[in-house]
Formats: C-alpha cells, structure tokens, sequence
C-alpha cells in the first residue's frame, strides 16, 4: 500500500512564547524530509490549535497563520508520500477530540502491523478519518484504559510493530517517543530553557538550541508545567536497528544523526570507496547533492582532483511542465547539467550515494559521454539496493530496483559507464565503527529486524479538500 510508504521529518518546541515560529523554522531545515505537506499543531495550555496544509513549508505558512497559532507548546511535521496519498486528510500533525481532550500527533516512520490493527478497530466499529498508518495510535491510545496521557500512549505503542519516531501534544503535556528498535531518529536539544524535539540536529542549529542527545530507542519523556520524565516504556526486547540510509542518503549532511556527523559518516564512505575499488582517472564529479561528500572522500583517499562539474538547478520540484518536442535525457538535464570545457576528452570518475531504479545514472552517463568524457566510471557510496525499505524510506516495491534483478555486471551495461562499483556491506560497516551491529542493513541484505505485512485494501475514498483552518 503506497500509503504506508512515507518519510517524513517531525519537530516539538515546550516553552518557549515564540513556539510557531521556531517550529516553522524548524520544518523548514527539515524540508528535505518531506515536501508534500506540512503543519503545526500549539498549545496555550488550555486549547490546541492546528494548521496543515499541502505544500511546502514556506508556502504553507504565512504571518497571518503564524500569528493565529497561539502558545508555548508546540509540534510540526513535514511529509513526503508516494502518490496516491497525497491528499491533506493524510497530513500531519493528526489532530482529534477525544474524551480527556484533545490531541495532536506527528510521526515519522512505518507501523508495519497497521493493516492488522486497522482492520481489528474497524471489525470494532471504528472509523478511520485518513489512510495513514499514524491514525492507528490515536484510536489505540483513546481505547485504552491508562490513566494518564502517557500511559494510553505507551499501551497504544506497545501494539505497534516497526518504525516510528513520534511526537504527540495535549493541552498540557508534550511528549516524544522513539521505538525500540530506534530505526529513526529523534534528538533533544535545549534553547534558553525550552526543551525542543527534532528529527535532526539540523533544525537544533537553525534556532539556535543546543543538541542534547537523542531519545533512546523504546525511550518516552514525557514534558509537564513542571516536570520532565522519561520512561523506558517498550515492554519488546529488541536487538537496536538504526537506518543506516540516514546516513547514506536521507539525512542532511550538516546533521548528526545517531550520534554521528553524516557529513563524516558519508566522507568516510567515499574514503573506503576510493580503498575497495580504486581507478585511474582524470577528476572525481559528485552528483549533487547527495553524491557531494562521498566525492570529496573518493577524491582525498585517491589523489584524484575533485571537480563540481555537473550543476544542479536547485529550484526544480517534483513535477515540470514537459516540452512539446523531446529534449534528449529532459528529466534529469533540467535538474543536472554538465559542463562540457571541464569534461571534455577527460577520464571521469562520476560518484552518487545509491542507485534505485538506475535510470538517474543511466541517463547520466550519456550525458557525461555527450559532453565529450573519455571514460566514464561510476562508483556508489553504498553497497546495491536488493530489497525494499518497510520501515520508512520511500523505497519502489522490490522489481523496480534494478539491483534486486541484475548483477553489477549487466547494471554496469545497462548505465553504460566503463565501470561500475559499489561500496561493500563490510566497507559501511566499517565506517559506522563499533555501533555497526546497532543498525539496520535491510534494504541490501533483507535481513528485516521486523516481520511486515503486504496487505493492500481495495477500497478507498477520494475526497477532495481545500484545507481549512482549526481551532478558535
Ligand atoms: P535511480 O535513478 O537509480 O532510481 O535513483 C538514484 C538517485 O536517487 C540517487 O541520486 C539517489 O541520491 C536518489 N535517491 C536515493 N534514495 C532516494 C529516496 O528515498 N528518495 C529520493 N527522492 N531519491 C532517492
Ligand atoms: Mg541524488
């Protein structure tokens, strides 16, 4: 189900009078997470409000609705889905009354028993208002018969199986949970006083805060008027999974995710890259963005000059009016553009974090053999993509990766580089260091921590909405 498939960045603010907009700059750091919504949802202590909206960040938010979200308390998300979703009855924060009050929730990550649960709750009378796995908690958390706000979280949490970094606000509490097996991340940073939650250290440095550490995997802290506390409220012992596609793709390179610098997780992985399967050539081309820090290590382990030869327009977004008349390789020539004077009679070796489907590289190459290269060699600073991602990175189903069908031999034929190497399993080991047991490897060993389910619903409402504003 395509719905299931969603990355997505999420942040929290308690105490702090200028909450909206921290929280505003917060998902806006966070952008590269999810550009297909956004949202806030605010506490003033006594009411919620929330606002979402397709869109990206800055075109969802303006001052007129920054300055109706009053309070100190808040949270945000940013959503990317595959299509088909992308409608703003699945954008987040999910807010809803229930019997205690009101509640607001943003979850990054992938519930993989979702179809189980939902169809449970259903078979009990519930109706579900979205397609997303997230509305499954708070159905769960309003069923449940704990005292308190963080209690009916932790039962609810405890029915759920796979990935999920989640922060949730009432009018009174704010709290932020991480799953047992951590597959995603979730730091604490502190600013003048106010604790404030992040996908990613990124956002920590926009307003200024502090990183503090990040939420422990199967951790819960729970922000009240006068307390902070945290529980170890997983009641499944599991082995710590941590994406490690955060580090080679997802995460922004001036993040530390998991403890570590992505920026030196990824150099590192270009540094080992350039040991495993080195090559003669002329000069090292990223392909920007991602391929950007990977290059700079392939180019100092090698000696290789590294060149910024293939520019990026950065203002391209998911979908572009097409010319009438075919432009040769329109789809990525409009994003990437080589420049032939530095190319030209060159042996190049070209570096991109991963190949998906290989239709990026494909159409790369030529453009690289176009611009007049000599020899174009690729190298990937991550090991090949055989499986699918169940846990919250947007990976195709398992035929369209290239990889799960092709040897490196015939996927080097078919890009059409005069060779093509990929980072080892033990060489991305090596770079995540003594934590390497901690993460998850599944998209290129199908080693799942956890079991997921494939099921798919038949049924489905389209509604069309132009979004409106909530609370008063
Ligand atoms: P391909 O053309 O092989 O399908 O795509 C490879 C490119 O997709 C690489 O440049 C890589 O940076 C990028 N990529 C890898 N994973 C993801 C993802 O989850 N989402 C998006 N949008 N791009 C990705
Ligand atoms: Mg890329």
């Amino acid at each position: 189900m395509d719905e299931l498939k969603e990355d997505c960045g999420i942040f929290g603010i308690w105490n702090n009078p200028d909450a909206a907009r921290l929280t505003y700059l917060g998902l806006y750091s966070l952008q590269h997470r999810g550009q297909e919504s956004a949202g806030i949802a605010i506490s003033d202590g006594s009411k919620l409000y929330s606002y979402k909206q397709m869109g990206l960040v800055n075109d969802v938010f303006n001052e007129h609705v920054l300055s109706l979200l009053h309070g100190r308390h808040a949270i945000g998300h940013v959503r990317y889905s595959t299509y088909g979703s992308s409608e703003l009855r699945n954008a987040q924060p999910f807010a809803v009354e229930y019997k205690d009050g009101s509640l607001a929730i943003a979850h990054n990550g992938n519930i993989v028993n979702y179809e189980t649960i939902r169809s449970r709750l259903e078979a009990e009378g519930s109706i579900f208002q979205s397609t997303m796995d997230t509305e499954v908690i708070v159905h769960l958390i309003a069923k449940s018969d704990g005292q308190t706000t963080h209690e009916r979280l932790a039962s609810a949490l405890n029915e759920l199986k796979g990935a999920y970094s989640i922060v949730l606000l009432t009018e009174k509490e704010l709290i932020a949970a991480r799953d047992p097996y951590g597959f995603r991340p979730l730091v604490i940073g502190e600013l003048n006083g106010a604790l404030v939650f992040a996908s990613e250290t990124c956002a920590l440095d926009l307003i200024g805060a502090r990183y503090i550490r990040d939420v422990l995997p199967g951790e819960m802290l729970v922000i009240g008027e006068n307390s902070v506390r945290s529980y170890m409220f997983s009641t499944r012992v599991t082995r710590q999974s941590q994406c490690v596609f955060e580090h080679i793709y997802f995460a922004r390179p001036d993040s530390i995710i998991f403890g570590k610098s992505v920026y030196s997780t990824r150099t590192a992985m270009g540094r080992i890259l350039g040991i495993e399967s080195p090559v003669e050539a002329d000069m090292v081309l990223p392909i920007p963005d991602s391929g950007v820090p990977a290059s700079i290590g392939f180019s100092q382990q090698t000696g290789i000059p590294f060149q910024m030869a293939l520019i990026r327009n950065h203002y391209v977004g998911r979908t572009f009016i097409q010319p009438y008349q075919a432009i040769r390789n329109f789809n990525v020539k409009v994003k990437l553009n080589p420049i032939s004077g530095v190319i030209s009679g060159k042996r190049i070796v070209v570096i991109d974090d991963s190949i998906v489907r290989g239709t990026t590289s494909k159409t790369l190459v030529k453009m690289l053999r176009d611009a007049g290269a000599k020899e174009v060699h690729m190298r990937i600073s991550s090991p090949p993509i055989d499986y699918s991602c169940y846990y919250g990175i947007d990976t195709p189903t398992r035929s369209e990766l290239i990889s799960s069908s092709h040897t490196v031999k015939e996927i080097e034929q078919f890009i059409g580089a005069d060779s093509l190497k990929y980072l080892s399993i033990e060489g991305l080991r090596s770079v995540i260091g003594q934590d390497a047991d901690n993460y998850c490897y599944a998209c290129f060993t199908g080693d799942y921590p956890e079991p997921f389910e494939l099921a798919k619903r038949d049924h489905q409402l389209i509604l069309f909405d132009e979004g409106r504003l909530h609370g008063g």
